[in-house]
């Protein structure tokens, strides 16, 4: 027996960082939403008692490091299974992005792995299960749209945004998600307004969604890297509607709702960067382009 999941990537349309809390996490507040830019996993049944994981990316840890390997490790443990799981990940989300591709990997595993033993978990138990795996995988588990607290696992879904195009950018450098939230001191200057996107977005004002775009940790990242900030202007430049950094970056996204300006933005950003996108927003009412 063989199932199959997809595991969208996400961006911030939000992010505000409030304050660290004692036990290390930072309080966030932030506002998610899925891409149709998606690693594909392929989990099948082994006779034998043990967690196989295989992929064509060359440059992610296949062992117990591997954020799906750890999702079907947790299920067997707290469900008691004894089978074991063969699992392929077909990556197309870049990595260390700022996509959360590898919370993305965990919540399919979760979902897959539920349906090829047939254990029944409610989605809310997956979500559980996924917070001590990553912040991040609760939300991967169901996607949509949703407002985030706590440490990200406190989900408010929402209303999908207004469809439109996503362009993305990722330049070639690795940023760290615990470096740049280590680095991060809260300054009340440069609040993103999370009401402000969730506001638009109830009331299907793309523009003033766009005008709404903020993430607090671009005040770490932009600085550290000049050229996610100078990817931030080209995008503007060429178009843009809205432009914001996702997660800890560096992948830098421009949002855009006429066609006719997405090869623009596309063409223009590859002479800057080797990893370009070029997607729809995974809305419940569908519209997104085959990847
Ligand atoms: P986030 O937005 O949640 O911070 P990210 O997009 O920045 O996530 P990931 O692509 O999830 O980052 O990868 C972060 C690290 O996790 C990488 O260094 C990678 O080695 C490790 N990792 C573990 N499992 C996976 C996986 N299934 N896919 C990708 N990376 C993984």
């Amino acid at each position: 027996m063989k199932v199959y999941e997809k595991a969208p990537a996400k961006i911030n349309l939000s992010l505000d960082v409030l304050r660290k809390r004692e036990d290390g996490y930072h309080e966030v507040e932030m506002v998610m939403t899925m891409i149709d830019l998606a690693d594909r996993l392929e989990m099948r049944e082994l006779p034998r008692d043990s967690i196989v994981i295989s992929s064509q990316a060359g440059y992610i840890p296949l062992d117990e490091k591997n954020l799906a390997f750890q999702a079907a490790k947790l299920i067997k443990e707290r469900y008691n299974v004894r089978q074991g799981v063969y699992i392929h990940l077909d990556k197309k989300i870049p990595v260390a992005a700022g996509l959360a591709g590898g919370s993305s990997d965990a919540a399919a595993a979760l979902r897959g792995l539920n349906r090829l033993w047939n254990l029944n978990i409610p989605t809310d138990e997956l979500q559980r299960l996924g917070a001590e795996l990553g912040s991040d995988v609760p939300f991967c588990v169901t996607g949509g749209t949703a407002v985030a607290r706590g440490r990200g696992e406190v989900l408010e879904p929402i209303p999908d945004p207004p469809q439109c195009w996503v362009v993305l950018a990722k330049p070639s450098i690795n940023v760290s998600t615990a470096d740049v939230y280590g680095r991060f001191r809260v300054n009340p200057a440069l609040k993103p307004s999370t009401a402000g996107v969730t506001e638009a977005i109830r009331k299907g004002d793309f523009a003033a969604m766009c005008r709404s775009l903020g993430n607090a940790l671009e005040s770490v990242t932009l600085p550290l890297y000049p050229e996610v900030r100078q990817i931030k202007e080209l995008m503007v430049r060429l178009g843009a509607d809205g432009v914001l950094m996702s997660g800890s970056g560096p992948t830098v996204y421009a949002l855009v709702q006429r066609e006719s300006k997405v090869a623009r933005l596309y063409n223009g950003l590859r002479g800057f960067c080797k990893e370009v996108y070029a997607v729809r927003l995974l809305t419940s009412t569908g519209g997104g382009a085959a990847d």
